[in-house]
């Protein structure tokens, strides 16, 4: 049985770091299996879903390297989900409910007054056909209900080990509400179901609806002659550095503002990736590879922690890493591909890719010396060697300091200062060489440009 798996996103918002880490999750599975990933877009509530955020959700995971085997929109398989919802009524599973909101809220409100757990009390079970005739004259319309087992559904979680959940402290979930909206419980395994889906995985934020949604599978492959329900996975949420869930603050962790501020999408791949896992936190040569290490075997059932410092130091060991090749274009982009040997001279001291754009200023100007000893400035000046090549600056230096006495910070940072303008930057050796003589003569006078 090969694995297939899907990644569900509503498009009602731009993807953020939490829905990410479930699509990498699931891609890594099904890649590290020989598998195939689903994007399945939960477009089912028309009103809130967009074309655009549906191509953002795309842009995001192409960007992020997790391209899809399969895409689907459920928007357009609803004759698929009446299908199903016919198939519940007729064996009785799925149920008429008229009361309002308010009614419910009344209800529930009593049962808590009398200590009672404030579950649905099925009265909608009870109604006669007059009842039902009655309210519907009233004009109200009937949302559906899936008549749970009230037993325990128990699986053997791929992240969590042996989980249950007793149905029968759950009210029965509606599927369908009064508008004719199908909420995602029963479309999502109807799907599940059609596309031979064998691996659900998500947050432990699902583990209750994936107790009713196995009975909902239990209900649905039972009386189409079989089939099995899937395997599930569900993953422990997202903490910030603070220990504190990350839920609320998801919002302002778009991976289009991420891209926008410049991070590399194998930082964020690996973060995501290794974080709440035993693997160190390190970043991966590709996001093939990280599909390649992956296992469940590796999570652990604590929170993963999104630290942006991790983030961070990520994104500055993929810089570091990063061939001349692949940053080429990237470099040209910027208009600052000043060939390899500077990619090479200032990659260690990039924290973003963006970073190239101050460190080939100063190759190329404008440079505003700065010269605190007018005398030591003109020493260096005559010493300057004649050729400037890789040998030049440790030459250079060493004669320096024989004719000034400066040695240490004392005789760099001045150089630095001078032929740079700033008093931290790439490794001078190299960057003298990307310079060249007649720039380096016209800093050590003080010209600027
Ligand atoms: N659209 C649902 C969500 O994002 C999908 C849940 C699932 O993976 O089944 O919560």
């Amino acid at each position: 049985m090969s694995v297939k798996v899907r990644f569900a996103p509503s498009p009602t918002g731009k993807l953020h770091v939490g829905n990410v880490r479930t699509a990498l999750v699931n891609w890594m599975f099904a890649k590290g299996q020989g598998g195939s990933f689903i994007l399945r877009i939960d477009d089912t509530d028309l009103a809130r879903s967009t074309p655009e955020f549906e191509q953002g959700i795309e842009d995001d995971l192409a960007w992020l390297g997790l391209l899809w085997d399969e895409r689907h929109n459920q928007s357009k398989r609803f004759d698929r989900y009446e299908a199903a919802a016919e198939r519940l009524k007729a064996s009785g599973r799925l149920y008429p409910a008229y009361e309002t909101a308010e009614e419910l809220d009344r209800r529930r409100k009593v049962q808590l007054s009398r200590g009672l757990p404030p579950i649905y009390d099925r009265a909608a079970l009870n109604l006669t056909e007059a009842e039902k005739a009655a309210y519907e004259a009233e004009g109200r319309r009937p949302h559906w209900r899936f008549k749970l087992d009230g037993k325990r559904v128990a699986w053997e979680d791929l992240a969590r080990g042996h989980a249950e959940v007793d149905t029968a402290s759950m009210s029965d979930p509606v599927l369908i509400r009064e508008d004719g909206l199908f909420l995602y419980t029963l479309p999502s395994v109807v799907d599940d179901i059609d596309m031979g889906v064998t691996h659900v995985i998500r947050g432990e934020d699902h583990v209750t609806n994936t107790g009713a949604q196995i009975e909902i599978f239990e209900a649905l492959l039972g009386d189409n002659g079989g089939g099995s329900v899937p395997a599930f996975a569900h993953m422990p949420l997202l903490v910030g550095a603070d220990g504190q869930a990350l839920s609320k603050r998801l919002g302002s962790l778009s991976i289009s503002e991420m891209r926008d501020q410049g991070y590399e999408p194998i930082a964020i791949t690996s973060h995501l990736g290794r974080i709440g896992t035993s693997d160190p936190l390190e970043v991966a040569p590709s996001v093939q590879a990280l599909g390649a290490g992956f296992a469940f075997s590796k999570m652990g059932r604590s929170p993963a922690r999104y630290d942006t410092a991790d983030l961070d130091r990520l994104n500055a060991q993929a810089l570091h890493a990063m061939d001349y090749a692949t940053a080429k274009p990237r470099l040209a982009a910027l208009d600052c591909d000043l060939g390899e040997a500077f990619w090479i001279a200032v990659r260690p001291n990039l924290s973003k890719l963006a970073d190239v754009v101050e460190m080939a200023r100063i190759v190329r100007g404008p440079v505003t010396p700065v010269i605190e000893d007018a005398a030591f400035a003109e020493a260096a000046l005559k010493l300057l060697p004649d050729t400037i090549d890789a040998g030049a600056w440790g030459v250079w230096t060493e004669a320096v300091k024989a004719e000034t006495g400066a040695k240490g910070k004392a005789l760099f940072m001045p150089l630095r200062l001078i032929l740079t303008g700033q008093a931290h930057g790439p490794d001078m050796a190299a960057m003298i060489v990307l310079m060249g003589r007649e720039t380096l003569v016209k800093r050590l006078k003080g010209e600027a440009g």
